[in-house]
C-alpha cells in the first residue's frame, strides 16, 4: 500500500459538500491502475477495472469528512460557522483551524484558531453558534477578501505516528476507508481478478448519502463492499458490552446485521482464515450508519458486506487507526474481488 497517498488524502480537506479537491487527487492517483474512470454530478469518482465484465462488484469508501461551512463574517472579522456532518463544535475551542477558499479551481488555505475563553469551555450547552474562528483579521472587509460564505472549515491537523503502528489524524473517518477501497481495487487487478470492480470514493456520507446513492444507481452492482471506520472499545471510558470487544490493531471488523448479506460474510471469513487475517465483529441491530444502508436500497436491492477499520476517538481531530489493520483490510477485500464469481449464491435459504 502507498502510505504516502493516504497521508496526502488526509492533508487534503474534503468537508462534506466540498469534496472536489480530494476527488481530483484520487482521479490522478487512480489513473495508474483503472481501466476506466467515471465521475458524476455528485462529485463521485469511480475507478473501473474490467469494465466489460457482466459481474459487478462495487467497493465504496467515503471521501468526505466532517467539519463546518462558513455562514457569516461579523464586523470584527470573526468567522461564524454551521456544522457539516456530525461534528461536536466544542472540540474546536482553542484548536488550530483552517478555512479552505476556492477561487478559479485553486484552493487557498487560511489559517485560523477556534476562539477560546474559559467561560466558553464551561458552557454545558455548546452549539455551533458558540464556535467562532479567528483568522487574525481586523474587520469584516479584511476577512471577506480571503473567505466566502460556504467555504470549508475544519481542524488543522497533521498525520502523527504513534507506537505499535498506530497513527492519528482528523478525517481517518473515512479517508482510511476510501484509501482501502482504492488500494484493494489496485491489488485485485494485480492479482488478476476478471470481475468488474467499481471503486467508488463517495461524497456526502457524513451529511446526506447523496454520493453512494448516485454511484450505486449508476453502477447497478451485483454486490457491494463498504469500508468505513468503526468504534474500538480498547480505551478507558468505553463499554465492551454495547460496542463489542474491538481493538485498534486487532484486524478488520465484520458487521453482523440484518443489513449485511450472510453469505458474503461467510466468504470473507473463509478468506481471512486462509490468509491468517484476524477478524473482529461488531453488531448493528438495525442500519449500519454507513453508505451501505444507502447502497442496499438502490435498484432492486444490493447485497452488501461491511468491512470496518477499528478506530479510537471517532469524529474528533485525533482519530486513531492502525496501519496493519488497513493493510489487512486491503488484502481481504482484494482477495474477495478475485474469488467471488458470477454464479455466487447470495441466498441464505433453499427451496
Ligand atoms: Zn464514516
Amino acid at each position: 500500500m502507498n502510505k504516502e497517498f493516504l497521508k496526502e488524502m488526509l492533508n487534503t480537506v474534503s468537508v462534506t459538500g466540498n469534496e472536489e479537491a480530494l476527488q481530483q487527487k484520487i482521479i490522478d492517483y487512480s489513473k495508474s491502475f483503472a481501466d476506466k474512470l467515471m465521475v458524476d454530478p455528485m462529485s463521485n469518482v469511480i475507478s473501473v477495472i474490467n469494465p466489460k465484465s457482466d459481474f459487478r462488484i462495487m467497493l465504496c469508501g467515503h471521501a468526505d469528512e466532517i467539519g463546518f461551512r462558513v455562514t457569516y463574517v461579523d464586523e470584527g472579522g470573526f468567522i461564524h460557522v454551521q456544522r457539516a456532518g456530525g461534528v461536536n463544535p466544542k472540540l474546536y475551542v482553542g484548536y488550530p483551524m483552517q478555512i479552505i477558499h476556492e477561487e478559479n479551481g485553486k484552493y487557498n488555505k487560511i489559517n485560523g484558531v477556534g476562539v477560546y475563553t474559559r467561560d466558553l469551555l464551561k458552557k454545558s450547552e455548546f452549539d455551533e453558534s458558540d464556535l467562532l474562528i479567528d483568522i487574525g483579521a481586523n474587520s469584516k472587509e479584511e476577512a471577506l477578501k480571503l473567505v466566502s460564505v460556504g467555504d470549508s472549515v475544519c481542524a488543522d491537523t497533521v498525520v502523527r505516528e504513534l507506537l505499535n503502528d498506530n497513527f492519528s489524524c482528523r478525517a481517518l473517518d473515512d479517508k482510511s476507508g476510501a484509501f482501502t477501497v482504492i488500494e484493494a481495487g489496485r491489488k485485485a487487478k494485480e492479482k488478476g481478478s476478471d470481475n468488474g470492480i467499481y471503486v467508488n470514493t463517495s461524497t456526502g456520507e457524513e451529511s446526506s448519502g447523496r454520493g453512494a446513492y448516485f454511484a450505486s444507481e449508476g453502477i447497478k452492482p451485483d454486490c457491494a463492499v463498504i469500508v468505513d471506520v468503526t468504534w474500538a472499545s480498547d480505551y478507558p471510558g468505553t463499554d465492551k458490552g454495547t460496542t463489542g470487544d474491538i481493538k485498534v490493531g486487532g484486524g478488520p471488523v465484520l458487521c453482523l446485521s440484518g443489513m449485511v448479506n450472510k453469505k458474503l460474510n461467510t466468504l470473507m471469513q473463509e478468506i481471512a482464515k486462509e490468509k491468517n487475517i484476524p477478524l473482529q465483529y461488531e453488531i448493528a441491530g438495525g442500519r449500519t450508519a454507513t453508505d451501505g444502508d444507502t447502497i442496499a436500497f438502490t435498484g432492486n436491492g444490493v447485497p452488501i458486506v461491511l468491512v470496518s477499520i477499528p478506530e479510537r476517538y471517532m469524529h474528533s481531530s485525533v482519530e486513531v487507526t492502525n496501519w496493519k489493520d488497513i493493510e489487512q483490510c486491503i488484502e481481504l477485500i482484494a482477495e474477495f474481488c478475485v474469488r467471488i464469481k458470477k454464479d455466487f449464491d447470495f441466498n441464505t435459504l433453499k427451496i
